[in-house]
């Protein structure tokens, strides 16, 4: 029997109504003949809360008692889960990380998984009932409750799905599947019928909010199939899936927008063997997750760099840099702390020249000025200031067409 794996986001799950409606989604796959395992996140807002009451009574809290707290909120949406199966004359057991052996390191609060039990899944199943797993959450080897980062639920789906084989990973939200951009911040945007891996990898990492992005990448490794779908229709919605040829033809899949980044700029440091590497050691241990980075050499002695990070490591990154600059020779430092970063996404880009000129030329005319820009093989970000984000987006946008379907967009050589 193929097995079908359905991860329920936290707003497909807020209240029983909506755990009801998921269910009978359910309840359908099991009709069709799939062995359902059902992921489930935290009830609507609930890990919010739980975020807010432990900063309440400490600003601090010890990362082993967050990921103990957290925890709980996926643990009540799968047992309530089960409960509805039940009424509605279904077998279901609902199982916390640890209780299916979800082994994670012990890095609390992004921890990644190790390893997961299939055997005691399979058992369930092939007595012909529905499993309902705690998303975001595993253990170490001692037993440490531990979480996956915020939105990791959709990491659990996926490795679940690579585990036990799964036909197909199904990732329920509250619209219709992945979007050329984020629609609320630009209303065209349209969805996609397929992103590739490395899209969607770049368009999560660089802000698209739809798809953890440790979710993708096991995608990728395990090659399963994702289908990222509303909960509340039936439409198909996108599905994330290997590069096929076609997809060379579309330049510009996709738009992204990170508003809350900060930029460190380091000016003349001694331009040696070893200074980027003990710079970056630096920011490694402080645990500052590191966006772009980009140095260039000023002459023989001298070089400079500079690297984007998300706002919420500014503190942590700056101490490291001032721990480091006088042995970096650094002569000075700047911080912006109001930049975002807009970036365009496609795999066609390895194929098509010119995209580079239409995205900077798009920016021009908008009046938007370009801070840095970086780039990988399919992706190309331009950072600007924050009060400029929205305008940036929207000319990129409308450059590329992101306003309409792929098949409908002009072609270009
Ligand atoms: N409940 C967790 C969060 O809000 C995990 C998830 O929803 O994927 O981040
Ligand atoms: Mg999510």
């Amino acid at each position: 029997m193929a097995i079908l794996v359905q991860k329920f986001g936290g707003t497909s799950v807020a209240d029983a109504a909506k755990i009801r409606r998921a269910a009978e989604r359910v309840i359908k796959a099991v009709k069709d003949g799939y062995q359902v395992v059902v992921v489930a996140s935290a009830r609507g807002h609930q890990t919010d809360e739980l975020v807010a009451d432990a900063l309440e009574l400490n600003p601090n809290p010890p990362t082993r008692e967050m990921d103990q707290l957290l925890s709980t909120g996926e643990q009540q949406t799968v047992s309530l889960f089960a409960m509805a199966l039940d009424t509605m004359g279904y077998d279901a057991i609902s199982f916390t990380g640890g209780q299916i052996r979800l082994l994670t390191d012990s890095i609390y609060t992004k921890a990644r998984i190790k390893s997961i039990d299939a055997e005691r899944i399979h058992k369930q199943l092939d007595q012909g009932k529905i499993v309902i797993v705690a998303g975001f959450q595993g253990v170490d080897e001692l037993g440490n409750i531990t979480t996956l980062g915020r939105g990791g639920s959709d990491t659990t789906a996926v490795a679940l799905a690579a585990t036990l084989g799964a036909q197909e990973c199904e990732i329920y939200t509250d619209v219709d599947g992945v979007y050329t951009t984020d629609p609320r911040i630009f209303k065209k945007a349209v969805k996609m019928n397929v992103i590739s891996y490395d899209e969607m990898l770049e368009m999560a990492s660089f802000g698209a909010g739809v798809m953890h992005p440790r979710a993708v990448q096991f995608g990728k490794k395990y090659d399963v199939k994702i289908h990222v779908r509303n909960s509340m229709n039936e439409t198909e919605g996108t599905i994330i899936t290997h590069e096929v040829p076609q997809m060379e033809g579309v330049v510009v899949s996709g738009a992204t927008l990170q508003k809350d980044m900060a930029k460190i700029g380091l000016a003349g440091i001694d331009n040696v063997p070893g200074n980027a590497a003990k710079l970056f050691a630096r920011l490694a241990r402080a645990k500052v997750v590191v966006n772009d980075i980009i140095q260039t050499e000023i002459g023989p002695e001298k070089a400079n760099l500079a690297f984007l990070i998300g706002i919420s490591d500014l503190p942590a990154a700056k101490k490291a840099v001032d721990d480091i600059k006088d042995e970096l020779g650094c002569e000075s430092v700047f911080i912006r702390d109001d930049i975002a970063e807009v970036s365009v996404i496609g795999v066609g880009m390895r194929s098509h020249y010119g995209v580079a000129e239409k995205m900077f030329g798009s920016l021009a005319k908008a009046q938007v000025n370009i801070d840095s820009i970086t780039t990988s093989e399919i992706r190309i970000s331009c950072a600007v200031s924050r009060d400029e984000a929205e305008k940036a987006l929207e000319a990129v946008c409308l450059a590329f067409e992101l306003d309409k379907p792929a098949e409908q967009r002009e072609k270009t050589e």
